[in-house]
């Protein structure tokens, strides 16, 4: 059995959730309420693979917010995670997959030196990031977007905010080694680790995000941001390809302008309707098949049998391990998401 732990995007986001779901009760409660919420088993989910194989899993929700980072509830976040954990693992589920914000307050905070929840002892090998299967699809969403919007890859800038990252890392790696782009910026707060970053690479130009978000016809947003921020699409070339890969969001704003193409970054769509609920919560257009690639990567290591930490770590995602789960991404019919 496969597990996903996801959370909701915002306080207002559980609060309308709540509202839907039949829990007015619930709905008008403030941040105290969800940092106390223990996690819960909102669904059973049931896949169907392209080549007929069934798969069950379960969607724990971790009741994590992402204002408890935010207002410094560090505490609160990692109890949240580490108890989704705990709760996927008593359940024997064989692979779980540690949605959004899950897996970077896992690293973020060394949650591997805190393996006892409580009497159950965490095996990390049943968890996944899940970030390989992410990268590799934001990958195949730059291509098939550029060759969809007419944008030449060997005339393109591509920026990579996020570059640092586990996700953005991995991208930049695919980019200089399958790719002819032109130039590669790289973008994020720290810039010791963007120059280690440039170095490992041996190309890219480090700049602030307002310097080079107006040279770039194709943005990648992968960037940890809590709250998304504001663009204004007069600074940015037209034509230009936004991928927005975060959860929350790393755009508020939504761009709806012509030449500005702005695509659901690391989203994957099932070609067979999935039996849940829970894409219709997080407000997926065609929640039925569509889902975030990590939550796909469980899928994957289930129906394939590799009940094992795929991807796990930091920025040590390989290309050829993005082959190697891209290769059964295909085989059990999901695509990315080309909105
Ligand atoms: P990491 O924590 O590994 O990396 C985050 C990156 O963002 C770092 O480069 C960090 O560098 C940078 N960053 C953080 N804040 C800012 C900021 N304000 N401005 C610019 N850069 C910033 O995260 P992951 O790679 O694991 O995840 C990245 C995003 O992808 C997250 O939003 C996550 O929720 C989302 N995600 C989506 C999935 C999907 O299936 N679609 C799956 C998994 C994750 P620095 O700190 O130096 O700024």
């Amino acid at each position: 059995m496969f597990g996903l732990i996801g959370h909701l995007t915002s306080l207002e986001h559980a609060q309308s959730v709540a509202r839907e779901l039949g829990y007015p009760e619930y709905a008008d409660q403030g941040l105290e309420f969800w940092c106390s919420a223990p996690p819960q088993i909102v669904d059973r989910i049931k896949v169907t693979s392209a080549t007929g194989q069934q798969i069950e899993g379960l969607y724990v929700e971790s009741c994590f917010l992402p204002e408890m980072l935010a207002g410094s509830k560090i505490k609160t976040a990692i109890r949240k995670i580490l108890n989704a954990m705990a709760l996927a693992q008593k359940n024997d589920v064989d692979i779980t997959a540690l949605g959004g914000f899950s897996s970077i307050i896992f690293e973020n905070f060394n949650l591997s030196q805190m393996s006892s929840v409580r009497n159950i002892q965490l095996e990390f090998n049943r968890f996944t990031t899940g970030n390989t299967h992410t990268a590799y699809i934001i990958c195949r969403q730059i291509e098939e977007a550029s060759r969809k919007f007419g944008i030449d890859l060997a005339k393109a800038t591509v920026t990579v905010c996020g570059a640092t990252g586990d996700i953005g890392s991995a991208v930049c790696r695919w980019l200089d080694a399958r790719t002819n782009i032109k130039e590669l910026l790289l973008v994020a707060r720290n810039r010791e680790r963007l120059q280690e970053l440039q170095a490992q690479l041996g190309r890219g130009k480090v700049l602030e995000i307002d310097e080079a978000l107006p040279q770039s016809d194709i943005i990648v947003w992968v960037a940890s941001m809590a709250k998304g921020m504001a663009i204004d699409p007069a600074t940015l070339k037209h034509p230009c390809i936004l991928i927005d890969g975060g959860y929350p969001k790393n755009m508020s704003t939504l761009v709806q302008e012509e030449g500005i193409h702005v695509i659901d970054g690391g989203i994957v769509e099932h070609s067979l309707d999935i039996d849940w609920k829970i894409m219709k919560i997080v407000n997926m257009t065609a929640p039925a098949r569509q889902l975030f690639a990590c939550f796909a990567e469980a899928m994957l290591l289930e129906f394939e049998g590799w009940h094992t930490n795929f991807s796990w770590g930091r920025n040590q995602i390989s290309i050829e391990n993005m082959d190697k789960i891209g290769e059964v991404s295909i085989k059990h019919g999901f695509r990315p998401l080309i909105n």
